[in-house]
């Protein structure tokens, strides 16, 4: 620890870095900093910069508010966008910790390392590989967002079509000198769409990589005069932006991938088995946290290469888990549900849940299904058991608040707090009168 300040107090100097951001995540997983001058070095790393908790979404009470921040040191990084001639920023990811010392409850990062620590009690760590795609918007004389894509351009387009090359490859730069390893980067689906792939990692690395990623883009897509969002359906009939997580376990004591075993019909591991089954049976009781807005569930329709139905595949697309073909050490578990908006921590935090709770409970997946699911008919579909995911974010929190692994993985103030806001959420749109309900409803009745 001494020699990591060591180094972060040489770059400092080296960078010339004038300002440090102390960031942390709200509930929702949106990231919040305060910004302190690099003399506070010191104050920084020792975890005394203090925050007014009762301000933070799901936080604590005006009468507990104070909260200090805990620094991740593997976290600092230079912000390629400010660096000038003698002058740049940095940044830390930080815990929260509560005036006496211990980990404050609400805090999504504390949630997830309770997951990664109750892994590794059983001889796992858990690496995740996520894949977050987004739309660039055209933005108006205000610098607002419009709905307007910046380019025509479908699934792997060239330039000239993709306008969004150039966007993408300043983000690249800006994620790799933050540290990050790019595997890939490419148009999506929909026009305007894009995703750009990072190297997986340990859970709680992983969330935090999500985080950055998210800022960056956005950060970059506004200097060109874009709007970069991670809505997840912010076209009708277009292709939304998904998550998808791949995740698997790895045995810390075998050193090795715990998925892989090159004797079964699939090289899938028995765990593994497991660890879908429980993805599966627990499922509907977390989409309400890889799926948190009323949107997302406009996104898990039919056709749009999103899942709707609850089922495992080794190569299709339109399950809800596939296993992508890489064995050995690259063996994982894809799970195509999550959408972007979801709260990086808490994400992998449950889906970790909820597969280890199925190697816990050693449960046997039901068989996969190799045929294209959406061109299935209903009678197809129940006859072979594939039920549907909750269709809206409101049966989805019925769901959560009802189920174990919530609860359970969230813990009482999270959980409590998580509930209180997706009902909010769900009450603010009963409430609003939409767009589509006037045009279809107002000239016939
Ligand atoms: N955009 C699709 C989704 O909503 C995923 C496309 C892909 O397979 O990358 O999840
Ligand atoms: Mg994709
Ligand atoms: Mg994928």
């Amino acid at each position: 620890r001494e020699s990591l300040v060591e180094s972060i107090k040489e770059t400092i100097k080296e960078k010339n870095v004038e300002l440090l951001h102390v960031q942390f995540v709200d509930i929702e997983g949106t990231l919040k900093h305060v910004t302190v001058t690099a003399e506070q070095i010191d104050q920084v790393v020792e975890g005394r910069v203090m925050f007014d908790g009762s301000s933070i979404a799901g936080f604590t009470p005006i009468n507990q508010s104070d909260l200090y921040l805990d620094p991740d040191l593997t976290t600092f990084a230079v912000l390629p966008w400010t660096e000038q001639e003698g002058y740049s920023e940095a940044r830390f990811i930080c815990s929260v910790k509560k005036p006496d010392g211990s980990d404050f409850a609400g805090d999504p990062r504390n949630v997830l390392k309770k997951t990664v620590k109750r892994a590794a009690d059983q001889g796992y760590s858990i690496s995740v590989g996520p894949e977050l795609e987004f739309f660039l918007f055209e933005t108006d004389d205000y610098g607002q967002p419009t709905l307007r894509t910046q380019d025509v351009g479908g699934y792997f387009e060239t330039s000239p079509k993709d306008f969004g090359e150039k966007v993408r490859l300043e983000i690249y730069k800006a994620l790799k000198m933050m540290g990050f390893t790019i595997e890939a980067s490419h148009h999506e689906v929909a026009i305007g769409q894009h995703e750009i792939n990072f190297k997986y990692s340990d859970a709680l690395g992983a969330a935090d990589a999500a985080t950055t990623y998210k800022w960056v883009v956005k950060t970059v897509a506004q200097q060109f005069g874009y709007f970069a969002t991670f809505m997840p359906k912010p076209l009708a009939g277009e292709n939304g932006s998904g998550m998808h997580v791949n995740i698997s376990l790895f045995d810390t004591e075998k050193q090795e991938n715990a998925f892989y075993d090159e004797s079964d019909e699939l090289a899938l591991s028995e765990k593994a088995y497991q660890f879908i089954a429980g993805l599966m049976d627990n499922v509907k009781d977390f989409v309400a946290v890889t799926n948190p807005l009323i949107n997302s569930y406009k996104r898990l329709v039919p056709g749009y290469e999103a899942p709707c139905y609850i089922a495992w595949s080794a190569s299709n697309r339109s399950a809800l888990i596939r296993i992508p073909a890489s064995r050995g050490a690259g063996t994982r578990v894809e799970i195509r549900c999550p959408d972007p908006s979801a709260n990086p921590y808490f994400a992998y935090a449950i889906i970790a849940a909820a597969g280890l709770d199925g190697v816990e409970r050693e449960l046997t997946p039901v068989p996969s299904v190799n045929a294209d699911i959406f061109h299935m008919t209903k009678d197809e579909l129940d006859s072979r058991g594939i039920e549907n995911l909750p269709t809206s974010l409101e049966a989805a929190v019925n769901r959560f608040e009802a189920g174990e692994i919530g609860l359970k993985t969230l813990g009482e103030h999270s959980f409590g707090e998580y509930v209180a806001l997706k009902r909010a959420e769900c009450d603010a749109y009963r409430l609003a009168v939409t767009d589509w309900e006037v045009k279809r409803y107002q000239s016939k009745f």
